[in-house]
């Protein structure tokens, strides 16, 4: 079967190995961060509808869970907001009552969450990250540059009842842009958001790939740490590469279409590469340079080395 709506599984930094479910298309979100790493939101919306048919998901789920992969999760993500898709509710029940061995994760921007029936469609997962990068009206537009009608307060009420109702765990993430949200006044306001939204980890992370906006930098590692102490005592972390490159199952036999499939989503660098996809270096380059020759990827140079990423 040809994988539509899969991707991967991936080694994730947060996640160990994960099989990424894909629920709106490229790209889709209620937000059009500056940094984000799979490009500018090219539809700004909070309307939800079955972006992607429950009707053809199911049945890729199904037909790969099947197998018994060894996932840690089955993980909602990919090139833009999941919850935006009216069905996730629907495939988190089917996920629930007939894979119940795997666990679920839902990476989302928690717009949505101000709404109690959106947060009760989503109440089974087991792990929810989202994001929060700003706790002032100013910094949240400038930042995340939401759909028209979204407000920075709303967002933070909404997690904070997301706890309240949610037993699984919560990982928050900021992502921190030197100049814009790393200032002692908003990073204080955050704090306090943090302490009320009371998540099971704070976790604070930077640019590694190329962003959607080319000017924005890296924040340094002594910041970060810095930004970390100040953050304590909640439980706060720095979002680090895995340390060891454990082999992911594949199941596209494609090694060409699994590469071209992995750099459309986030650019990535020959490390990530090799991890994500099981490759020892030689058979990577090789693969690297037909693609690079065909001119269907290029390279740009970022902090962390090159990055290879689709034309
Ligand atoms: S980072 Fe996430 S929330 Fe922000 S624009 Fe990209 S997909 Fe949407």
């Amino acid at each position: 079967m040809v994988y539509k709506y899969l991707f991967g599984p991936v080694l994730s930094r947060r996640l160990g190995i994960s099989l990424g479910l894909d629920l709106v298309p490229h790209k889709v979100c209620s937000l059009n961060c500056i940094y984000c790493e799979v490009g500018k939101t090219t539809l700004l919306t909070a309307e939800r509808k079955e972006y992607v048919p429950v009707k053809h998901v199911i049945p890729e789920l199904r037909d790969y869970l099947s197998q018994k992969p060894k996932l840690d999760y089955i993980t909602f993500s990919g090139a833009g907001e999941p919850t935006l898709n009216s069905g996730i509710g629907e495939i988190i029940s089917f996920l629930k009552t007939e894979f119940s061995e795997y666990k679920i994760a839902l990476l989302t921007n928690g717009i949505l969450f101000s709404s109690r029936r959106i947060r009760n469609e989503i109440i089974d997962v087991d792990l929810i990250l989202p994001s929060l990068d700003a706790a002032s009206e100013i910094v949240f537009q400038k930042i995340n540059r939401p759909v028209e009608g979204v407000n920075v307060n709303d967002v933070i009420k909404g997690l904070v009842d997301l706890r309240k109702e949610f037993s699984g765990e919560i990982w928050l993430e900021i992502f921190l842009v030197p100049d814009i949200n790393d200032t002692k006044q908003e990073l204080t306001l955050l704090k306090s958001a943090v302490t009320r939204i009371n998540p099971d980890k704070v976790q604070l992370n930077s640019l590694d790939r190329p962003g959607t906006e080319p000017w924005i930098e890296s924040i340094n590692r002594e910041k970060i740490v810095q930004i970390a102490e100040f953050f304590k005592p909640l439980p706060v972390e720095i979002i680090t590469q895995p340390k060891q490159k454990n082999k992911a199952e594949n199941f596209n036999q494609n090694i060409t279409e699994q590469i071209l499939e992995t750099i459309r989503r986030r650019p990535c660098t020959a490390d990530d590469l090799e991890a994500i996809l099981a490759l020892n270096t030689i058979d990577l380059n090789r693969y690297l340079n037909i693609l690079l020759e065909k001119g269907k990827i290029e390279t740009i140079k970022q902090e962390r080395g090159y990055f290879f990423r689709t034309t």
